[in-house]
């Protein structure tokens, strides 16, 4: 008996994903492991792992219905990954490249087990471009984004595929099946996000493609993209995409090719290259990221917290514009980039925290945390590693444009409805006593 063992990590979907694309073996084990040390350390926070669920509770059900299953191990990955290969005599593992430095050693610490036991291939995937189609080494990789971005300009995205009609059965002996979200984490099966964010993220493959196709056809908010991706309010004012491309429910690939038929249909227009443009972004920080390895983290030293750092966290820093933002992001794992911006300069540039403990939160509390984009951006801010300038954001002239009557900052922090609407709302205020526990420090890397 042969079997292929695909191991998924942030690639859970079936269509435009080359895991299970070409000749597979007589047998397909498709894995999935939760790494036991983002639930001990906490960097993998409730809303995230909520969501994840559901994204893999959904693609179990999509791989049965081709015939194939899904397992669902807690432990440590390349562990749990060897104990399989030697169990059920797998002859290759496939697996995503993921960016971030750990996943890569992890891919490494398999290979050096499993030696000349089993074939590793490592794939790329979710991607606009491939590697192989850079104009340029990913070791020669510029340090700005603008280079890259001129790099770039004539380079023509790849195109997704289509999922398996069918896959190859599962292996007789091994075992199938996720434990219960209650089971694994109690807290996470009772987190819910607020209402007041406005929308509900519902992980899985499913619902990022209608997502995606409510964006672009149902409620064609794409056409104003331009003028509304600095909404801090409302479903609509940016594609709210991310947590389904950072788990990998759509690829990048196929979000450009839905946004080329609707260009098709209703002509490009500045909103339709401006959201294809930060998709760039995101390419841009997942390359960044391969290039920068263990640096993109920065130092190895643990960085302290302080009280300051625990005032943002809970949304008690008395800026309202700020407090609103971490508010939102602790209540609902999202925050749109504008408020992103404004309360990661806030911590780095006005209260001095180290900006890593801020990308840690950040890693705990988002939905879409991906960790090329996630600590690229935060290395942005602050001005690390491969970003030799800083980016501040000036957060009350920013509030002042960006929510000119403070209705952002009402809807989080309703301590402040008696104000009137405008400039009084941003303010720095006094806020209640603390009514989160304290952050922990994050580990390092
Ligand atoms: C401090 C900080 C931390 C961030 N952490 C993350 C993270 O962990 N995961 C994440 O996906 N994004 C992160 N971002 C980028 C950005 O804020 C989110 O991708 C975006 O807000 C998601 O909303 P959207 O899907 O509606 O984006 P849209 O504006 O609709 O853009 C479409 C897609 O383009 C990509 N994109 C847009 N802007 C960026 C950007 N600046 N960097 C990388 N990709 C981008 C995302 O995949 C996004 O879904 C971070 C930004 C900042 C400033």
């Amino acid at each position: 008996m042969s079997v292929d063992l695909v191991w998924l990590r942030q690639d859970l979907r079936l269509a435009d994903n080359p895991l299970f694309g070409g000749p597979l073996d007589e047998h397909l084990l498709c894995v999935y492991v939760l790494d036991e040390r983002w639930l001990a350390d906490g960097r993998l926070g409730s809303a995230r792992l909520g969501f994840l669920w559901q994204c893999l509770i959904e693609l179990r059900g999509c791989l049965l219905a081709q015939g194939s299953d899904l397992l669902v191990r807690l432990g440590d990955p390349a562990d749990e990954v060897a104990k399989l290969v030697a169990s059920e005599g797998a002859g290759r593992v496939r697996v995503r490249h993921d960016p971030g430095w750990e996943e890569v050693r992890a891919v490494d610490r398999l290979r050096h087990r499993l030696a000349n036991e089993c074939r590793v291939e490592v794939l790329e995937s979710g991607m606009l471009f491939s590697s192989a189609s850079l104009p340029l080494a990913i070791e020669a990789l510029p340090a700005g984004f603008s280079a890259f971005r001129r790099k770039m300009r004539e380079m023509v995205p790849q195109r997704g595929i289509p999922a398996p009609v069918t896959l190859p059965p599962w292996p007789p002996s091994a075992p199938r099946g996720l434990p219960a979200l209650r089971r694994v984490c109690p807290r996470a099966d009772r987190w819910r996000a607020s209402p007041r964010g406005g929308f509900r993220f519902t992980g899985g493959e499913a619902a990022g493609r209608a997502r995606l196709d409510d964006y672009l056809w149902g409620s064609g908010a794409v056409s104003h993209y331009a003028h509304t991706r600095n909404g801090l309010v409302g479903a609509d004012f940016s594609s709210r995409l991310s947590p389904w491309l950072a788990h990998g429910c759509v690829s990048a690939a196929q979000v450009n090719d839905a946004l080329h038929a609707w260009e098709t249909e209703h002509g490009d227009s500045e909103s339709s290259r401006w959201l294809r443009f930060e998709l760039l972004w995101r390419e841009y920080f997942h390359w960044a990221a391969r290039q920068d390895g263990r640096t993109l983290y920065g130092r190895e030293t643990a960085p302290l917290g302080g009280d300051a750092f625990a005032a943002w966290c809970r949304g008690e820093t008395g800026l309202p514009f700020v407090d609103a933002g971490m508010r939102e992001l602790a209540d609902t794992g999202w925050l749109s980039n504008r408020a992103r911006q404004n309360v990661a300069s806030f911590l780095v540039h006005d209260l001095n925290v180290d900006w890593r403990l801020g990308a840690a939160w950040f890693e705990r509390c988002l939905i879409d945390y991906d960790a090329a984009s996630n600590w690229g951006n935060w290395g942005y801010i602050a001005g690390r590693g491969r970003h030799v300038r800083a980016h501040r954001f000036e957060v009350l002239d920013q509030a002042e444009c960006y929510d000119p009557h403070g209705d952002y900052a009402v809807r989080w922090c309703p301590e402040l409805s008696s104000l009137p609407a405008g400039e009084a709302r941003h303010r720095p205020w006094r806020h209640a006593p603390a009514t989160f526990p304290p952050p922990l420090a994050p580990s390092t890397r």
